[in-house]
């Protein structure tokens, strides 16, 4: 069997509860109608016949027979009074217009007995119900007469129909609102249902452009807002890696096409051997450091190499690179000032701080021009091991610096190819530096130079 869809199950529950509700409000107002109405009128019936009862035993005919009038024509209460035997005798219909006994046998030996009858009857003559109370007058234990009260059942029947049809048009109203109601329920939870599902199928066929519109705050609304948060992340994660395999693409396009030009130059004997050959190492070299960052990276971006960490004293750490770019440093005639803080000992991977203080070292050298100073300093601030790096460099423009951590961002493009930078060194410091809960800062004016401020929690000794 197909499974109901939740248009269908929310209907069936509305249907139901409307059923069972129109049943229950046809119980209620039947059980009113027949316990409490017909009872009270038998009540009543009783009182107004024990009245009588009690007028007959006052051996006052002429007050009983008004008071028989006057309850005939002055209410909805018929009554028959009679003293004939014969009629007492046989259980005969007492009214005229009845075709059939109104009193069965077993209920005239009731009322030989002297006992009281109330009854809800059909009255043939009268075609239609009667309640009715019928009560014996007896004389030493002798059945001298009997008053018979009824109540015919429409004029109760009559009494009911306002509430009946105010019943009757409550339910038509409950109905109607129900499927006004059901309506706009349905439509609010299948429809953007709906829209999700189609949503989903998109992003699951590798479209991700597609955003659900939101309503209002309930747990539909936090569902649509999930799967638009989850396919604007999708497709951020696709663009950045379409734009990565562009930049690889290209950073690979760049040397390959050298290195063809310079093969087709030599086989057209333009280019000397030994320029070729040159070229050969440069270009090599360079692909060599782009795949070495791009492997180093992506280790870094997973969690498959963990820091290894330990004590580290920065000192210690920035003196061995300084040592390591001393001729560097000296070729370019730069001077460095250096104040180092000996007992500054971070909690850190060593490897990987050398190779964050090498990036950043080398990214000083390479963007000052000869005979400036490059100061480096290492002090302990609020709990952190704090490095700073400052060269009297080209400095960095103002709206390059947000930029300067992406992924082969580079602020002069040609410039920095020449000096051989890939454009990743930056984001594999940033990683580095995260992965040791630190932090990193540049500050930077356009010819004047930059400062890089590194932050790296101390190590802590108990
Ligand atoms: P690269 O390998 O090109 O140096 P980085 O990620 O280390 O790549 O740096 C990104 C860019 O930031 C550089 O291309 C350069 O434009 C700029 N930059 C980084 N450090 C400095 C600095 N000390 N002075 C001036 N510009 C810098």
């Amino acid at each position: 069997m197909k499974p109901l869809s939740i248009r269908n199950k929310i209907w069936l529950t509305i249907t139901s509860v409307s059923v069972l509700t129109i049943i229950l409000v046809v119980v209620v107002s039947y059980y009113l109608y027949q316990t409490l109405y017909i009872e009270k009128q038998t009540e009543t019936l009783l009182k107004q016949g024990q009245a009588l009862e009690q007028s007959y035993y006052e051996n006052n005919p002429e007050n009983f027979s008004k008071r028989l009038d006057w309850l005939d024509n002055s209410s909805d209460t018929s009554v028959i009074f009679t003293e004939d035997p014969m009629l007492l005798a046989s259980g005969a219909p007492f009214d005229s217009f009845a075709e059939e006994n109104l009193i069965t046998f077993s209920e005239r030996q009731d009322l030989l007995k002297g006992k009281t009858l109330t009854f809800t009857k059909y009255h043939t003559g009268l075609d239609q119900e009667i309640s009715a109370v019928v009560i014996p007058l007896s004389v030493e234990n002798r059945l001298k007469a009997v008053i018979f009260l009824y109540i015919p059942l429409t004029a109760i029947a009559e009494a009911f129909e306002p509430i009946r049809n105010f019943l009757l048009v409550g339910v038509v109203l409950v109905i109607f609102l129900l499927i006004l109601v059901g309506t706009k329920m349905t439509n609010r939870i299948v429809q953007p249902i709906k829209q999700m599902e189609k949503v989903a199928k998109d992003i699951a066929q590798g479209d991700f452009s597609k955003r659900l519109l939101i309503k209002g705050e309930d747990e539909i609304a936090s569902l649509a807002r999930s799967i638009n948060t989850m396919s604007s992340n999708l497709d951020e994660v696709d663009r950045n890696r379409r734009e990565f395999l562009g930049n690889v693409s290209h950073e690979l396009r760049t040397p390959i096409s050298y290195l063809k030009g310079y093969s087709e130059g030599l086989e057209e004997g333009i280019i000397p051997i030994q320029k070729f050959a040159e070229t050969v190492k440069k270009e090599t070299d360079r692909m060599d450091r782009l795949v070495h960052d791009l492997l180093d990276l992506a280790q870094l971006e997973g969690d498959s190499y963990p820091m290894n960490k330990e004590p580290v004293i920065l000192a210690e750490l920035v003196k061995e690179v300084l040592e390591r770019f001393r001729l560097t440093l000296d070729d370019k005639s730069l001077v460095t000032e250096v104040q180092l803080d000996d007992v500054v000992v971070v909690n850190g991977d060593y490897g990987r701080l050398d190779q964050v203080m090498e990036n950043l070292l080398s990214n000083a050298i390479k963007f000052s021009s000869a005979n400036r100073k490059i100061r480096i300093l290492v002090k302990e601030r609020k709990e952190t091991g704090v490095l700073e790096i400052e060269d009297e460099g080209i400095g960095i423009p103002e709206e390059d610096i947000p930029y300067i951590f992406e992924r082969f961002y580079r602020v002069e493009k040609a410039r920095t190819r020449k000096s051989g930078g890939t454009g990743l060194g930056l984001s594999i410091v940033q990683q580095i530096i995260n992965k040791h809960e630190g932090r990193i800062h540049v500050d930077s004016k356009r010819g004047k130079g930059t400062v890089v401020i590194v932050e790296i929690p101390l190590f802590d000794f108990q």
